[in-house]
């Protein structure tokens, strides 16, 4: 299938969606993961209207940008070791995996500018996956207030693969809790206003429950 083709049933199932809950279809972003896919396919993504790319390893995202460069919009998405930040710096406009201090005072250091980042959030309490536990959240991200160049702009999780819908609502809604107890303290350096959750298995979920941004690969691009 063509990128068009699958981006067309895509947007076809954020409406429904949208309907569902009540949303204006126009407040979600769709990030093409463009991570298991040729330069090429990532160019048609771009011809196909999509102008939100995302990469989650440095590589990706050089091989990508060297080819496209600044024509699209590239969002970090994957785990970022410190010492990579000075490489990527210059050629991201969004960070969706903030998970450290260390990491925050890197992206501090580097940036000629203030990076818009995601607080990347460990809802369901799975080992494998990188974040914070939601316990931690509020207090680190009133942290952040030390690094001037590091502005929270929203929650990021990634839902567990399980088929299980209520649970997987519970963890969006989980997600959307901290946002909103957060969004409300009113921060200068965080305003935390979006969402970044739901991909390929669960992104009609999301949406329904308040997602902004929607990281999608498999299902938009191509997968593994
Ligand atoms: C790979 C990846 C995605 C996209 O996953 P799909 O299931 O293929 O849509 C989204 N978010 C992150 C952080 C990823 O690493």
């Amino acid at each position: 299938m063509s990128v068009a083709e699958n981006l067309a049933q895509i947007k076809e199932n954020i409406e429904q969606a949208c309907q569902r809950c009540g949303r204006d279809p126009k407040e979600v972003s769709i990030v093409a993961v463009t991570k298991y896919v040729s330069v090429e396919r990532a160019q048609e993504a771009l011809d196909a209207g999509l102008c939100n790319l995302g990469e989650n390893r440095k590589e990706g995202l050089l091989e990508k940008y060297e080819a496209i460069g600044a024509e699209a919009t590239w969002h970090f998405i994957g785990s970022l070791q410190s010492r990579k930040v000075k490489e990527v710096i210059d050629y991201v406009s969004m960070i969706h995996s903030l998970d450290r201090r260390s990491l925050a005072k890197e992206i501090d250091k580097r940036a000629s500018a203030t990076v818009p980042c995601f607080v990347q959030v460990n809802i369901s309490g799975e080992d494998s996956k990188h974040g914070l536990p939601a316990s931690e959240v509020e207090g680190f991200v009133e942290a952040m207030e030390a690094f001037p160049n590091v502005k929270i702009v929203g929650l990021m999780t990634m839902a567990p693969h399980i088929e299980d819908e209520e649970r997987l609502r519970g963890v969006f809604r989980q997600l959307r809790a901290v946002r909103d107890r957060i969004r409300n303290k009113g921060y200068a350096h965080a305003p935390c206003e979006y969402l970044s959750m739901g991909m390929s298995n669960d992104y009609a979920l999301a949406v329904e429950e308040g997602a902004t941004h929607i990281r999608l690969g498999s299902c938009l691009v191509g997968g593994q």
